[in-house]
């Protein structure tokens, strides 16, 4: 059969610009489309051409090696293969044609969105847990992790062909994946369709099964996955890596990998979102005479100077210590919360020395409780 110019099966001019190319393609899509027509060869015939006039004139490079050569210059090396599309194909750019032009979609009886999910197979997400210490989120991490998973049969490339057999159309459902049937019911004749039982939906059929996958195109086996992981996550959050989950059979698109956060408790440190709070206890007479002191952070440790008198319940801010926000947006800070050590045990000396002290006139509160509580109220906020 003689081939029409690609520019006349889509019905556009030679100048068309791409959006008026693709403009067409989806009207022509659409009119001949198998769900609208089904059983029609003609409308599948006029599908597979509107879609393989598409595939060359959407294409710059193609586009421009047909003005120059015609159809004489689509087949051989780097070209276009010229047997003619097969449906997955034309399927599977449908995501490019309709994605987010098409709204109202849903009322075309199933079409797109139906065809699509069974015609490319999608292989399933995955799921993994990674524990993470607190210095790791909060300078982010690299976490190399073996996993096990559906891959790729590296036999056969994943097509589940034997050395190169190829496949061919299925017949029964002449590569459309899909049977219909007409019931006949009180409302009227229905029409149902289903994944076609010979080729499994396929549209093709293996010629010669590859032996080590047995045709399926995918085996159990193991990936090492490098996964990135921003700094700030927190305990139960999800992130998604697409495209690195199971393998689909046949060639269809890889499932995504989920990966789900756990924290590992710090031993001196204690998150609250993005700030962090260590529990300081003073002894007595630092608390009384002030001085320096050293403190965890997360990052190496911290001298803190403890003004004479600190009252505990003090808190003291070391600002940007904290962890960083996982969207970008600044860093917390480290609180330290402030308790004063009341000695349990004394010896005889110390007994002593504390019998003298209380009788100071310092040493007992001034006031009442109440003001010196409402003074440390305030220097918490
Ligand atoms: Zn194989
Ligand atoms: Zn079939």
């Amino acid at each position: 059969m003689e081939k029409r110019d690609y520019y006349e099966v889509l019905g556009v001019d030679k100048n068309a610009s791409a959006e008026e190319i693709k403009k067409a393609y989806r009207k022509k899509a659409i009119q001949y489309h198998p769900d609208k027509n089904p059983g029609d060869k003609t409308a599948e015939e006029k599908f597979k051409e509107a879609a393989e006039a598409y595939e060359v004139l959407s294409d710059p490079q193609k586009r421009q090696r047909y003005d120059q050569f015609g159809h004489a210059g689509m087949s051989g090396a780097g070209g276009f293969s010229g047997g003619g599309m097969n449906m997955e194909d034309i399927f599977s750019h449908f995501g490019d044609i309709f994605g987010g032009h098409f709204g109202g979609f849903g009322g075309f009886g199933g079409f797109g969105g139906s065809s699509r999910s069974q015609r490319v197979r999608k292989g399933s997400d995955l799921r993994v847990k990674v524990k993470l210490t607190l210095e790791e989120i909060a300078n982010g991490v690299e976490k190399k992790i073996k996993v096990k998973k559906i891959i790729a049969c590296p036999d056969c490339q994943g097509t589940g062909a034997a050395h190169n057999s190829g496949t061919e159309t299925c017949s029964n459902c002449h590569g459309t994946g899909r049977v219909t049937r007409i019931q006949r019911t009180i409302l009227g004749d229905m029409q149902t369709q289903s994944e076609c039982p010979v080729c499994g939906g396929d549209g093709k059929i293996i010629k010669d099964k590859c032996p080590h996958c047995n045709g399926e195109g995918v085996i159990r086996g193991e990936e090492v996955i490098s996964i990135k992981i921003p700094a700030g996550v927190m305990e139960g959050m999800q992130l998604q890596m697409s495209g690195k989950g199971n393998a689909a059979r046949r060639g269809g698109i890889n499932g995504d990998l989920l990966i789900l956060i756990e924290e590992e408790p710090h031993a001196e440190l204690i998150r609250d979102e993005n700030n962090l709070i260590y529990n300081l206890l003073l002894s007595v007479p630092t608390a009384t005479l002030g001085g320096q002191v050293e403190v965890p952070t997360i990052n190496g440790k911290a001298k803190v100077t403890i003004a004479p008198g600190t009252q505990p319940g003090k808190i003291l801010r070391l600002r940007g210590k904290g962890l960083p926000s996982v969207n970008g947006y600044g860093t917390g800070d480290q609180l330290i919360n402030i308790g004063v050590y009341i000695p349990e045990k004394l010896n005889k000396e110390e007994k002593k020395l504390m019998e003298e002290l209380s009788n100071s006139p310092n040493v007992a509160p001034s006031t009442s409780n109440k003001s010196n509580f409402f003074s440390r109220m305030k220097n918490m906020f």
